[in-house]
């Protein structure tokens, strides 16, 4: 088995050929590394080789082990990547610089009050439901239009991108083709989109962040059920 390091020396070098390769790729592609259910010690060679963009999909999970390795290693940013509730707010701005879930009006306004009190500088993406999987977070592709505007507009909260998440028995390249488009008519620079098993894809829509996990810290030990519906 390779290290994580490697792990990662190899994805960032599949990142920048796959850039390289693609007609129109993003001005940039920053690596998200997805650290789920991987303790400090797991976490460690990847901040050791200079890695500092990072990945959780729970509030708790992350409230845990990132701010002892916040002090360690300087310069961290910290993405949530799951569902986030409406009284889980004022932990998550303080936990994360960006948060990619934003998917509902309830949630939009108090994460407006949670930004405001805190006068911290957040990224937000909004969640594309691009699918339209009953069991699955995100907003409805025909709904998004109006709930960008919702959030940027209206609330001037700091929306910059979108995010999806494929179904997972599909070709995601329509799934990555559709929020590049909703990105692009609403005028919105950044694209969280594209794991472990099809990053590659997702850069050639012009993805801006890509959510690695498993490619890099290998298979997650409790993973939960691929369909728990
Ligand atoms: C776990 C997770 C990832 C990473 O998945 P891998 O297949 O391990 O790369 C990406 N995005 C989200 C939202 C996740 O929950």
């Amino acid at each position: 088995m390779t290290g994580s390091a490697e792990n990662l020396a190899a994805i960032l070098a599949r990142i920048d050929a796959a850039r390289k390769k693609a007609v129109r790729p993003a001005p940039s592609t920053t690596l998200i590394a997805v650290t789920k259910t991987h303790d400090a010690e797991a976490i460690r060679p990847v901040l050791a080789a200079g890695h500092r963009v990072f990945g959780e999909n729970r509030v708790q999970e992350a409230m845990g082990k990132w701010p002892a390795l916040r002090s360690a290693y300087p310069g961290i940013e910290l993405h949530l990547i799951g569902p986030l509730q409406s009284n889980k707010t004022r932990e998550a701005v303080e936990t994360f610089d960006a948060i990619h879930s934003l998917d509902r009006p309830r949630l939009a306004h108090a994460l407006k009050a949670e930004i405001e009190k805190s006068g911290k500088a957040m990224t937000l993406f909004i969640q594309v439901n691009t699918g339209e999987e009953p069991q699955k977070a995100g907003v409805a592709p025909l709904d998004a239009a109006g709930f960008i505007a919702l959030c940027r507009d209206d609330l001037k909260l700091p929306v910059k991108g979108l995010m999806c998440i494929p179904p997972h028995d599909e070709n995601p390249a329509p799934h990555f083709a559709l929020l590049q488009k909703l990105a692009r008519e609403n005028g919105l620079p950044l694209l969280s989109m594209g794991m472990s098993d099809d990053f590659e894809s997702a850069i050639k829509f012009g993805a801006t962040h890509v959510r690695v996990g498993s490619a890099i810290f290998g298979e997650r030990p409790n993973a939960r059920p691929a369909n728990p519906h």
